[in-house]
C-alpha cells in the first residue's frame, strides 16, 4: 500500500506525487531508492485528494501538515488546494516545500490561489546564480529556472504569511551566498544538512 502521509517529529508529511520539476543528482529519491526514514515513498499511482485527506486523521494533532514527498506537490495544484482547504477548515497549519518552479510549470502565477490555504512556504534554492542552480539541480527550465525561483519567492511574499528559502549543505555550495539572497528578498533562510548516508529513522 502506498504511503500517502507519514509522521516525522511533531509534523505530518503528505506524499502526493513522485513528479518533480527538477532532477537533482543529490535527490534521496534516487539515492535511497524511494525510501525515507522507514517509509517507502514510491507511489504506484497518484492519490486523489480524498484519499490523502482520509490518510490524515485529525490534522490538529500535528504542529504542521507539510506537503513534501519525493516530488513537487505543486505539480498537482488542484489537489493541493482541495487538501489544504480541508486542513485549514479543521484549524490546522499547512506548509508546502517546493522547488519554486510552479509558476513556470503552470504558465501563470499560482500564488494568489494559495492565499488563505497555506501558512508557510519553503522554497529550496540550491545555487546562487543561474549556472550553479542549473548544474546542481537539473531543473526542467535549465538556466532560466533560477530567475523563475526568485520571482516565485517575491510573489510568495505577497500571498503567504511566512516564506523561507532553504539550501542543502551540498559539498561546494556556498550557502552564505544563498542566505544573502534570502536577506535581500526579505524572507527567512534555513540551511539543511546534506543527507548522504541512508537514515532508517
Ligand atoms: S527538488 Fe526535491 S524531490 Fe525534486 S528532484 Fe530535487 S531533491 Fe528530489
Amino acid at each position: 500500500m502506498d504511503t500517502l502521509s507519514y509522521k516525522y517529529g511533531n509534523s505530518l508529511y503528505l506524499n502526493i506525487t513522485n513528479r518533480c520539476m527538477m532532477s537533482c543528482p543529490y535527490c534521496i529519491k534516487q539515492k535511497w531508492a524511494g525510501k525515507f526514514r522507514g517509509n517507502s515513498l514510491n507511489l504506484s499511482k497518484e492519490p486523489t485528494a480524498q484519499e490523502v485527506i482520509a490518510s490524515i486523521g485529525d490534522p490538529k494533532k500535528y504542529d504542521e501538515i507539510i506537503f513534501c514527498g519525493y516530488g513537487d506537490s505543486l505539480i498537482r495544484l488542484n489537489e493541493v488546494k482541495t487538501i489544504a482547504a480541508w486542513i485549514k477548515s479543521k484549524g490546522a497549519k499547512v506548509r508546502i516545500n517546493t522547488a519554486g518552479l510552479a509558476n513556470k510549470y503552470h504558465n501563470r502565477n499560482i500564488l494568489p490561489e494559495l492565499k488563505g490555504l497555506v501558512d508557510i512556504i519553503s522554497v529550496s534554492l540550491n545555487g546562487s546564480n543561474p549556472q550553479e542552480h542549473n548544474k546542481l539541480n537539473n531543473p526542467a527550465f535549465k538556466e532560466k529556472s533560477f530567475d523563475e525561483v526568485i520571482d516565485f519567492i517575491k510573489q510568495a511574499k505577497i500571498y503567504i504569511p511566512s516564506v523561507t528559502v532553504t539550501a542543502v549543505e551540498l559539498p561546494g555550495l556556498d550557502t552564505e551566498k544563498i542566505k544573502k539572497i534570502a536577506d535581500s528578498l526579505g524572507v527567512s533562510f534555513r540551511s539543511r544538512p546534506y543527507l548522504d548516508e541512508y537514515e532508517e529513522n
